[in-house]
């Protein structure tokens, strides 16, 4: 509907307005509040074929230059949604120069704030095409995108093969930055770490106070150590993870069957426990649904 129609159904009390996710276009106004449930309702029905942004206004709040500020934001949105998976695709060499400045940023995308999944993109979905250029290259950019230094340690301290950097980012008795986790365990996956230390460090890690299960990539990493983990390894994992998500539970049964069991393992084909695949033109990184991640199988 147009602006005009949708301030005219707004009325001049509360109201909740639905958008369209990428354009702005007002798709619905409900002059009144709407309870939590059938609002949820309506958004979810929507949803189904487009995507949806809903949003309460109070009396006298929903002015044509707010629609408009909306529209603005939900174009800007959607264009960095298309955006976003086209720059992925790209190659190593021209994500780099995106962030040196060299090429051209998308217009929906911005620096700094951009940076850190395009170095993402660079270490997981183009790993294969880091030449010791593009890498002397990426290690510059730690002094051009101070926020994305951990990371870019990290990933640097990963490609090099390098134990000591990775411990010295963290060195297992202190405090993890939970932000880089994922990536340090799985620098330290295909070192093929197995240390008493390091698996002290990861056992510290199950189950602490850290929202949404941030701890979880060491219980995949403690799989990936095995055996050499040892017994208390399963004990402590069987106490801390109760999740009802059948995939959670598939993973924690798989990975206390590897640090149990006596017998051999064999390799997984994937590549580090992930599989990057080309879909519609897009490249996705999974989990692999062979090993979950722990880069081995059941013999
Ligand atoms: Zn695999």
């Amino acid at each position: 509907m147009s602006p005009d129609e949708a301030l005219a159904a707004a009325g001049t009390g509360d109201c909740f307005v639905v958008f369209h996710g990428d354009t702005g276009e007002v798709l619905a106004v409900r002059p009144t509040r709407p309870t939590l449930g059938s609002m949820t309702d309506e958004l979810f029905d929507m949803k189904r074929a487009v995507p949806t942004v809903g949003r309460f206004f109070s009396a006298g709040a929903l002015t044509r230059a707010v629609l408009e500020e909306q529209a603005a934001d939900c174009r800007r949105i959607g264009a960095r949604g298309q955006q976003i998976p086209d720059l992925e695709s790209k190659p190593a060499s021209h994500l780099v120069e995106v962030l040196e400045g060299c090429a051209p940023l998308p217009s929906a995308l911005e620096l700094p704030d951009d940076a850190r999944w395009i170095i993402e993109a660079i270490f997981e979905l183009h790993r294969a095409e880091l030449t010791p250029d593009l890498i002397a290259r990426l290690s510059q950019l730690r002094h051009r995108y101070p926020r994305c230094a951990r990371a870019l340690d990290v990933y640097l301290a990963d490609v090099a093969g390098d134990r000591d950097a990775l411990w010295r980012i963290w060195p297992g008795h202190a405090s993890v930055d939970f932000s880089v986790l994922p990536q340090l365990l799985e620098a330290y996956g295909r070192l093929g770490e197995s240390s008493q230390d390091y698996v002290d460090a990861l056992l510290a890690l199950i189950g602490c106070d850290v929202p949404f299960g941030g701890w979880f990539p060491a219980v995949t990493a403690l799989g990936r150590v095995g055996p050499a983990a040892g017994q208390r390894a399963a004990e402590k994992i069987l106490a801390a993870v109760h999740d009802t998500e059948p995939s959670i539970i598939e993973l924690r049964d798989r990975v206390l069957a590897r640090l149990q069991s006596g017998t051999a393992w064999l390799p997984c084909d994937c590549r580090d426990g992930h599989v990057v695949e080309r879909s519609e033109a897009r490249l996705r990184r999974t989990e692999c649904p062979r090993c979950l991640g722990l880069t081995v199988v059941p013999g």
